[in-house]
């Protein structure tokens, strides 16, 4: 088949001790998974949590030099727990839904925090605070065959050397088996798709100079330097 202009490369993570590349479909994240962000962030303790997308094309794999964005003021870290999905399926049970897992990752969901709250006061999308350029760096995947399901563990954040998120996995609201069925009943999962499972409290901005370090104790760790915008 001929394509009308040069067909791209998927975005892709690398895998650990592989010369495999992971190719990524979708992203998705949730919001508000750790009770005390979801206080830091106006929540009442009772909310749900709640699904948004990024485009796959956001994704800085293995991290390194991400620009401070356009259009914003106040650009914040938010430090995940990424799933990545080696199968698909509709209405998963949550029982099984760990079969469905490839591997892990931490990356960090990077917000236009302004233009994320522009969208709640005025009640319109999210998209343009939450999925744009470079807004997803992410870390090589580290296979579910070889660390198995990390459902608890420090997950932590260092900026410039201190430390600005620390919490552990198990203080997430949803679990990562009840955020793959709970997905699974409203769209059909697919192979490649990742999920950013929600940011500890801690959030806040950076600017260029910034050095990051993200990790998740037995998973993996991210390093990003925040440098001038385009
Ligand atoms: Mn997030």
């Amino acid at each position: 088949m001929a394509y009308a202009i040069p067909l791209w490369t998927p975005p892709a993570l690398p895998v650990k001790a592989s010369a495999d590349q992971f190719p990524v479909r979708r992203i998705f994240c949730v919001g508000r998974n750790y009770a005390e962000h979801q206080k830091e962030m106006g929540g009442d303790g009772r909310e749900q949590p709640f699904f948004f997308l990024k485009s796959e094309h956001a994704l800085i794999a293995r991290g390194g030099e991400v620009h401070y964005p356009a259009k914003t003021a106040n650009y914040h870290y938010e430090t995940e727990l990424v799933v990545a999905l080696g199968k698909g399926g509709r209405r998963i049970d949550v029982r099984r839904a760990n079969d469905f897992i490839f591997g892990y990752a931490v990356g960090l969901d990077m917000t236009r925090r302004d233009l994320q709250q522009w969208g709640k006061d005025h009640g319109r999308p999210w998209d343009f605070g939450k999925n744009f350029d470079e807004s997803a760096p992410c870390s090589e995947l580290v296979p579910a065959a070889k660390i198995g399901h990390p459902s608890r563990g420090p997950i932590w954040l260092n900026v410039n050397g201190k430390q600005r998120q620390r919490a552990d996995l198990a203080d997430m609201i949803w679990s990562v088996p009840e955020q793959i069925a709970y997905l699974s009943e409203h769209y059909a999962l697919e192979p490649g798709d990742l999920i950013f499972t929600g940011t500890p409290a801690g959030v806040g901005p950076v600017k260029p100079g910034d050095e990051l370090h993200a990790g998740i104790d037995g998973v993996a760790e991210l390093r990003v330097k925040i440098v001038a915008p385009l």
